[in-house]
């Protein structure tokens, strides 16, 4: 059952600086729901990163146990970070002690550096550290040209425990299980199981309404898509839009997105089609059940023709 306690937090920040950050104005709490007992999620928009949203298009959580709070993805932009900050504050005083990363995409960790002063450890993927320093002068970029001032000062904040396979955090009376996949969406995807709850939060493993975007492995991801739709959980956090309970069918129009994708680029490879001939006729049938096809369709096919061109 997903549980849906119609609880928005929508109040002034009780704020503190982090970080040394010159801000103008406290940031405003985001607008969370809690979801399940202790389990509060931040729903962003279904866009890109411009100035108006500020990188608030990732959904966000954080999870509250008896001794402290654990951050799971902090948004994209410094600002985004502290409004995530603020909504923790409005809901309870208890420190934050984790600041978890499902993956390396700029919409869910630029605001890392909102935490820094509550000195938590942040935790990630094992090749998180190398994706970050592989791609985050690149975000900066990109979050300076596409959201103006508030995408400056953007300090990046890798991770200070990382998980190569499974690992544990204890919120006191409260336990995470966190899992690190082999490539799928990315090659860091990390998910967060709120034992207590049962609710999994999935990261960009899952894509509601948004097109699912493919910068792992499409045969991985295929693979752990059909794994999580089958999980033993109560409730699934998505990294974008909200299924509500029908995550298990979220899952499923996933993966017959991924196939889509997989056998037709196969097909038109083997048929001795050109990239170009490729994106513009593979999955096309597709592209209608998704926001944001005209962003990411064309990219997808060009990541599956690279990663399938040399197979048998
Ligand atoms: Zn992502």
């Amino acid at each position: 059952m997903w549980r849906i306690v119609a609880e928005v937090v929508l109040l002034p920040a009780i704020y503190a600086l982090s970080s040394g950050a010159v801000s103008a104005a406290p940031e405003a709490a985001l607008p969370v729901r809690q979801i399940a007992s202790g389990v509060y999620v931040f729903n962003g928009v279904t866009a890109e990163q411009d100035a108006h949203n500020r990188g608030a298009i990732a959904n966000l959580g954080f999870v509250v146990g008896s001794r402290c709070v654990a951050v799971i993805d902090t948004g994209g932009s410094p600002a985004v970070g502290e409004a995530l900050r603020a909504s923790v504050r409005a809901v309870t005083a208890l420190p934050v002690c984790y600041v978890i990363n499902t993956h390396v995409h700029p919409d869910h960790l630029l605001g890392n550096q909102a935490f820094l002063g509550d000195k938590p450890v942040f935790v990630g993927h094992a090749r998180l550290p190398a994706a970050l320093a592989a791609r985050g002068r690149t975000y900066v970029a990109s979050a300076e040209r596409l959201m103006g001032d508030t995408g400056r000062g953007i300090e990046l904040v890798p991770p200070s425990r990382t998980v190569s396979d499974q690992d544990t955090l204890d919120l006191g009376g409260r336990m995470l299980h966190l899992r690190a996949w082999p490539t799928a969406h990315t090659d860091n995807d990390l998910t967060v199981l709120d034992e207590a709850s049962g609710t999994l939060f999935a990261g960009d493993l899952l894509f509601v309404e948004h097109m699912p975007v493919v910068d792992g492995k499409l045969a991985g991801w295929i693979r752990v898509t059909d794994t999580l739709a089958a999980a033993d959980v109560k409730a699934v956090v998505s990294g974008h839009g909200d299924a509500g309970a029908a995550w298990r069918d979220a899952f499923a129009k996933q993966g017959n997105y991924l196939r889509a994708l997989a056998d037709q680029t196969k097909a038109a490879i083997k048929a001795g089609r050109t990239l170009s001939q490729a994106v513009d006729e593979v999955a096309r049938d597709q592209t209608a059940n998704w926001a944001l096809s005209e962003l990411f369709h064309r990219r997808n096919v060009t990541a599956a023709f690279a990663e399938l061109e040399w197979e048998d």
